[in-house]
Order: C-alpha cells, then sequence, then structure tokens
C-alpha cells in the first residue's frame, strides 16, 4: 500500500455533504457515518468501485502540521445516483489513547466528518486507484472478506454488480433474449464479521442495505460475530469460513475467483490459518496465494 506522503494532493476537488446518516444504532459506542458527499465546481470528477477519495482537515493541526489528510474508501456504487460527482464514504469515528498522558483522544479526520453538518463544504482529494478492481469478466467469482468499515469498497461492488445486472436483463426482455450474456453470472460471496450484530455495517437491523441482494441466485452473504464481544474475543471470520469450507475452497480452486480482504490487519493471521487448513498445509496455503497475487486475484487492503 502507499504511504500517505505518496498521494497526489493536487487533485483537490470541493464537496457538499448532502446526506449523513448513522449506520450504527444510536446510543452505542460504536459510531459510523454514511455521509454523501456531492462534488462541486466544473472540474472533471469520475470514480470506479474499489477507489479511495482523501479528505483534507483544515488546519492549524498540533505539531504545526499544516494539513491533516485521511483516506475514506467510495461505499458507493458506480451508478447508485443519477449523478455521477456523488459519492458515498462510510467513516467510523475514532479515538485512540495518549502514549503520553494516558487521556482518549479524538481521531482528526474521522471526528471531522462525523461532525459535519449537512450542507458543510469540505476539500476532498482525488479519487485513487485502490487495492481493489472489479473484474470486468460478469462470469468472475468475487470472494469478500472483511470486518467494520472494510465493508465500503464490498458494498460498492455488489451495488455496481447487481444495478448493471439488472439493467442488462431489461434490456435483454425488451429485445425478447432470455438472458445476457452481460448479467453477472459468477458467485458473489460476502463473508462479513463484527463483534455483535449492531456492528455488521449496512447488515445489521437497524441499516441492511444487501437484503435487496439475497433474491439474486449468485448472491450469499455470511455474517460472524464475535463469541463473547464484551471480553474482546476476536471476531469469528475464520469459523465462518472453516463452516463453509467446502464452497471457499471450490471457490478458491477456480482460476475466475477473485480474493478481497478488508478491515483490520489483526484479522490477517487468522485468516491466513484457516485458508492454510484448508489447502492442507501452511506451505501449499502459500503457493496458492502467491499464484492468486500473481494473477492479480487476490488483494488486501488493511488499515
Ligand atoms: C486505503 C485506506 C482506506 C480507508 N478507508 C476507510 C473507510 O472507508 N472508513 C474509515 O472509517 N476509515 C478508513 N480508513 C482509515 C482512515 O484513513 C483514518 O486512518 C481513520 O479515520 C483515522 O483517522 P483520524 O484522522 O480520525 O485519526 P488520527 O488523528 O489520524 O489518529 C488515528 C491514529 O493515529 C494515532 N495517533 C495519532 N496521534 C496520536 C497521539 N498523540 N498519541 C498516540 N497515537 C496517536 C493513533 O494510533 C490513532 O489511532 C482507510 C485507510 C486507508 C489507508
Amino acid at each position: 500500500m502507499n504511504l500517505l506522503k505518496d498521494y497526489d494532493l493536487n487533485l483537490k476537488h470541493r464537496a457538499c455533504v448532502k446526506e449523513k446518516s448513522l449506520i450504527t444504532p444510536a446510543g452505542t459506542r460504536e459510531e459510523v457515518q454514511h455521509i454523501v458527499l456531492e462534488v462541486l465546481g466544473n472540474e472533471p470528477f469520475d470514480y470506479t468501485e474499489g477507489q479511495t477519495i482523501g479528505v483534507i482537515v483544515p488546519g492549524p493541526h498540533e505539531f504545526g502540521n499544516p494539513t491533516h489528510f485521511r483516506l475514506y474508501s467510495i461505499s458507493s456504487g458506480k451508478k447508485e445516483f443519477k449523478d455521477g460527482r456523488m459519492l458515498s464514504i462510510s467513516v467510523r469515528r475514532c479515538f485512540y489513547i495518549d502514549d503520553y498522558s494516558g487521556e482518549e483522544c479524538k481521531g482528526v479526520a474521522s471526528n471531522y466528518l462525523c461532525d459535519l453538518p449537512l450542507g458543510a463544504e469540505i476539500t476532498i482529494t482525488g479519487p485513487y486507484a485502490g487495492a481493489f478492481t472489479l473484474p470486468k469478466d460478469p462470469a468472475a467469482n468475487l470472494l469478500m472478506i472483511g470486518v467494520g468499515t472494510g465493508i465500503a469498497p464490498f458494498r460498492s461492488f455488489v451495488k455496481t454488480i447487481y444495478k448493471k445486472s439488472a439493467r442488462a436483463k431489461a434490456q435483454a426482455k425488451t429485445e425478447g433474449k432470455k438472458s445476457s450474456s452481460k448479467a453477472w453470472k459468477g458467485k458473489v460471496r460476502l463473508f462479513y464479521g463484527g463483534k455483535s450484530g449492531v456492528e455488521l455495517l449496512y447488515m445489521n437491523d437497524h441499516v441492511n442495505d444487501f437484503t435487496s441482494y439475497y433474491d439474486e441466485d449468485t448472491f450469499k452473504a455470511f455474517a460472524a460475530l464475535s463469541p463473547r464481544p464484551a471480553m474482546n474475543h476476536p471476531i469469528a471470520l475464520d469459523r465462518k469460513i472453516e463452516e463453509n469450507a467446502a464452497e471457499v475452497w471450490e471457490l478458491l480452486e477456480s482460476p475466475k475467483t477473485h480474493v478481497y480482504l478488508a478491515g483490520l490487519d489483526k484479522m490477517a493471521p487468522n485468516l491466513e490459518k484457516v485458508f492454510a487448513k484448508l489447502a492442507g498445509s501452511e506451505s501449499a496455503w502459500q503457493v496458492k496465494k502467491e499464484t492468486m497475487r500473481s494473477e492479480g486475484r487476490w488483494a488486501e487492503l488493511f488499515y
């Protein structure tokens, strides 16, 4: 992954907050806001699913930093809005414990974004090519595995796929055809984890965006929770994968499968272990993973 200093901050745009909604239940410590931005001005702006934008928080900042710049994955589908200059991001309000004072401090960009009122204007940068790209071949399989706001690019993928598919099917129907070669035929599998049900973003009782796709033959979502959320036990994504080992392995064996991992880097070791188990050994798994990586079918986005 690029370092923050490698991103081109000259690609600046003004953007206006058009919508803002809490996608975690009110009153819980975990707060994630779904923020819809409209890019202002006449400069060209075009994004594809899997890309990120930067947000520049106006200073002054501590330690004399002139700019505070952070990246956010685009969570909207390419055609989710009629206007191609609209996009959404999903922002988790961050806190951290200061090493010296031991006090709880607010993450600068995430709190700035979560506190923005409707109509506020901000400076964004990008869009930047991300770690994830959606394969063009509608016969490709997608295996998406993630936690927390790692769901953002997956939401963007799923929305894009099924919007395009619906359009292709409607077009085929008007042409009197039974099916369309452009409709998505590959398997789309989402393994998504949260410490508790409320932390399953876009997939909880409060907001469930994915229900619209459960009727699609090609789509399946698997939710994993922490067995003991109050005790900070890790989210059992690995267990969920193991429970569905046959299906996951069949996907990993297919040369048409693209794997995407997104979220917290601490989820990686457990996933490595479960994949090694499926592959039969650690070394067999490493060979398989490297093959997928070299063929551009393995991508990770951890932060
Ligand atoms: C490619 C990419 C995509 C991303 N996508 C998303 C997304 O879709 N949604 C999302 O919510 N986030 C996303 N992030 C994370 C996001 O960019 C920010 O890192 C996050 O919001 C925290 O930024 P902040 O400015 O609020 O916090 P900061 O102010 O940068 O603080 C964050 C961290 O900095 C450290 N820190 C800073 N100052 C101190 C201090 N004085 N003492 C101790 N520690 C300190 C702490 O570790 C703290 O946890 C993404 C990151 C990347 C790289």
